[in-house]
C-alpha cells in the first residue's frame, strides 16, 4: 500500500518559532500528532518522522524508506514580527506543475476545515527568504511545505491550540486525496476509499428510504432532496458538492439559507429538514 510520510518541522533541539508561551516545534508534534491518528482511523498507512532528526537527516531518513506512489508532507508555522499578519500558505517546487495542483489541494482541504483560517495562497518555493526549500526538492518522492498559519498571531494561534481537530480532519482530508492521485498516478492501488457514517434523513416529519452521510462531522444530503425541499437546483449551484459513491451530497446546514431549518438528532444519527 502507498505510504503518507508526514513531518512536524523543526525539533532535533530547534524549537522553530516561539510565541504566546509555546514553540512551533510543540505545536507542530501535537497537530501531526493528531493527524495521524486521524489517517490511521480511515486505513491509511502514515508514518511519522522522528522529531529527533534534523532537516537533512529528515530527508535522508524519508529517501530511504520512500517508494514509488509515497507522497510527503512537512508542516510548520510561521511567525513574523508584525503580529497581525496571519494565514496558511503552502510550498511546491517551483517549475512542477503538477505539485503545484497537489499543493492546491492540500491547501485548500485545510482551509475547508477549519473555518476562519485565512489563507496566504501557494507559492514556489523560490518566494521564500531562502530561495529554494530541501523539503521540497530534494526528497525522491512528491513533496510538500506547509505553513499551517502564523505562530505569531494571537487569531491564529488559537485556531491551531484550540481547533486542532479541524486541522487534523483538513490535513488528512487533503493527504489522503493527495495520496490517492498519486497512486493513480503510478498505477498503484489508491489507498481505501472514504468511508462515511451513514444517517437518517427526516424531512417535514416524514423518513426517507435513501440515507445521508456525515462528512467530517457535518450532516449531509443527497442533492435529489432538493425538490422534496423546495429548492431550485439552479440557485443552488454555488453549493459545494461531495460525490461519494456515485451520489452528489450537500452539507444540511448550507441549506438554511434556502429556508430549511436543520437540527440533529444525535441518539438516532437523523437530521431533521423542516421546510418552512
Ligand atoms: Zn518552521
Amino acid at each position: 500500500m502507498v505510504r503518507i510520510f508526514l513531518s512536524a518541522g523543526h525539533g532535533a533541539g530547534d524549537p522553530g518559532a516561539g510565541a504566546g508561551g509555546t514553540t512551533e516545534d510543540r505545536e507542530m508534534r501535537l497537530v501531526r500528532d493528531a493527524t495521524v491518528a486521524e489517517l490511521r482511523s480511515r486505513g491509511c498507512d502514515v508514518t511519522s518522522v522522528p522529531d529527533y532528526l534534523s532537516l537533512i537527516e529528515t530527508i535522508s531518513w524519508i529517501n530511504d524508506r520512500a517508494r514509488r506512489g509515497d507522497v510527503a508532507l512537512e508542516i510548520h508555522a510561521d511567525a513574523y514580527g508584525n503580529t497581525n499578519v496571519r494565514g496558511a500558505s503552502a510550498y511546491y517546487a517551483e517549475g512542477n506543475e503538477q505539485r503545484e495542483s497537489d499543493t492546491q489541494l492540500l491547501l485548500r482541504s485545510l482551509l475547508e476545515s477549519v473555518s476562519g483560517l485565512p489563507s496566504r495562497g501557494v507559492k514556489p518555493d523560490t518566494s521564500t527568504g531562502v530561495g529554494s526549500l530541501g523539503f521540497c526538492r530534494q526528497i525522491s518522492i512528491p513533496s510538500i511545505l506547509m505553513e499551517l498559519g502564523f505562530l505569531t498571531n494571537p487569531s491564529d494561534r488559537a485556531l491551531m491550540q484550540r481547533r486542532r481537530k479541524d486541522y487534523a480532519n483538513g490535513l488528512a482530508d487533503g493527504l489522503q486525496a493527495w495520496s490517492e492521485r498519486e497512486a493513480r498516478r503510478q498505477g498503484l492501488t489508491p489507498p481505501p476509499p472514504r468511508a462515511y457514517p451513514v444517517i437518517s434523513i427526516k424531512i417535514n416529519g416524514q423518513f426517507y428510504r435513501k440515507q445521508g452521510i456525515l462528512v467530517n462531522g457535518n450532516a449531509s444530503v443527497p442533492v435529489v432532496f432538493f425538490k422534496s425541499l423546495g429548492i431550485d437546483p439552479a440557485k443552488a449551484t454555488g453549493l459545494r458538492q461531495v460525490n461519494y459513491r456515485n451520489v452528489a451530497y450537500v452539507k444540511a446546514v448550507d441549506l438554511q439559507q434556502f429556508g430549511v431549518s436543520v437540527k440533529w438528532d444525535n441518539p438516532n444519527k437523523t437530521v431533521i429538514l423542516t421546510t418552512k
